[in-house]
């Protein structure tokens, strides 16, 4: 335990505004947000340039261990969070080995990670065909909610699940009240495109087109509608799918949606030939579709943005021949996911307080991670010092491997400093992440 700290700055991001504050630490948990002044003996005082944050929930992370940790693992995956302001990872179901779609993968899950984290951590289940029964207990267990495709997930211990296994799914959940989150493009869609071989980045988009993620995204609409259930659009690329959504919204679906970084940052016009690092399902789109996002974000019809964290081993990109056919689709940029979303953000007229809404309050409200979130009485003392006008170069990050399409991106905003339950952290130091679970934040 931290004992008591009071950190204070001029700029101090709180759910209700931007002002100067004091944030009062007893035991790892926020006591009391005072006035600047009010800080007692001995307040850790930012520097002049530095705002403080909750620490960022990234709610879409592929740690892939065990199994595949040599694609990532529990140990860098946490410590490029920490280092990138991110408190909280929500691990993703899959490319793991067991993928955790019942309550004893949950478990071997747990023991891999134990003693590993620099940040606290949660976990997805994953729904499968077959599984329905187990869904229940997976959430019991702990897990935030389930993860499912609609369409092939790159890997066969994970197959998706059809329109009949989606709503056996969805009505097993509903019982619970237990959301599912689910990859929204349409394998007949896909079918019907042309083949993506070669390195021409024109024909990998062209094989992958927006009404893959619209039909998908419409049969996920109409599973949820009849079910009552609650389900989540995860990495919308396709701005087309946008007025769908903001419908079905507006008749009472209970349906969110997140956006990544990378759609927000780059386009279609501008990926090379062969850079099979920006390669990523569903596809980075065209700048028109990036523009639509961001104002998306600014309505509210888009309610978070997670990383999407999916690397793999640099053989796996296939970066020696650039065949956008046969390169694992993922990109790796948790650690950077902060300053590329506020130089964005920035671009655009949009608030460090947006920032904070789409990237820690709205994944916390969707996992159900009460203690996470804000900077509020009660809540963890997870607090991030950011410099927002500060610029710097991606260079070498904490991720196990190196390939990154940000690598050499110039960025505005850096983190400067980082708290994990009111103790700082401090790259080299013991690991103190905890494990989290569903309703017990
Ligand atoms: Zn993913």
């Amino acid at each position: 335990m931290s004992g008591a700290i009071v950190v204070r700055a001029r700029r101090v991001v709180l759910p209700d505004g931007e002002r100067a504050a004091a944030v009062h630490v007893r035991d790892g948990v926020i006591e009391a947000v005072t006035g600047f002044d009010e800080a007692g003996d001995r307040p850790v005082t930012l520097a002049a340039d530095e705002v403080l944050l909750p620490g960022l929930v990234d709610s879409h992370v592929h740690v892939n261990e065990p199994g595949r940790t040599e694609w990532e693992g529990f140990a860098s995956a946490t410590r490029a969070a920490a280092a990138g302001g991110v408190t909280t990872i929500v691990d993703m179901p899959l490319n793991s080995v067991p993928p955790t779609v019942n309550a004893k993968a949950l478990q071997v899950k747990r023991q891999a990670a134990q003693g590993q984290l620099s940040v606290d951590v949660a976990f997805w289940g994953g729904a499968v065909p077959g599984n329905a029964s187990q869904l229940q207990r997976l959430l019991a267990a702990g897990a935030v909610g389930v993860k499912c495709f609609l369409l092939d997930s790159g890997v066969p211990e994970f197959p998706p699940l059809d329109d009949a296994g989606l709503r056996a799914a969805l009505t097993a959940l509903a019982e619970v009240d237990g959301l599912l989150i689910a990859h929204c493009e349409d394998d007949d869609v896909i079918a019907a495109a042309p083949d993506p071989g070669g390195p021409r980045y024109a024909d990998f988009l062209a094989s992958r087109p927006g009404a893959a993620e619209e039909t998908a995204i419409g049969r996920l609409i109409a599973a949820a509608r009849d079910t009552g259930a609650r389900v989540h659009v995860v990495h919308l690329a396709d701005a087309g799918a946008l007025p769908m959504l903001r419908a079905a919204r507006a008749e009472g679906v209970r349906i969110t949606v997140e956006t990544c970084p990378h759609y927000l940052t780059f386009s279609a016009e501008e990926v090379p030939d062969g850079a099979t690092s920006f390669k990523c399902c569903p596809p980075i789109r065209e700048a028109v579709h990036r523009e639509a996002l961001w104002a998306a974000l600014a309505d509210g019809d888009i309610d978070l943005v997670v990383s999407d964290h999916s690397p793999c081993t640099p053989e796996l990109k296939r970066l020696d021949v650039g065949d956008f056919a046969s390169a694992w689709g993922g990109i790796a940029g948790l650690q950077v996911t902060l300053p590329v979303v506020w130089t964005g953000a920035r671009a655009r007229g949009l608030s460090l307080g947006d920032v904070v809404r789409w990237m820690s309050a709205a994944p916390a409200a969707l996992t159900g991670l009460t203690g996470k979130g804000g900077i509020a009485v009660g809540k963890d003392a997870d607090l991030v010092a950011f410099a927002p006008d500060e610029r710097s170069t991606v260079g070498e990050l904490h991720h196990r491997n190196p390939v990154t399409p940000y690598t050499g991106r110039e960025l505005t905003g850096v983190v400067r400093r980082a708290w994990l339950h009111g103790e700082e952290l401090v790259d080299g130091n013991a690991p103190r992440g905890r494990l989290l679970s569903r309703g017990r934040a």
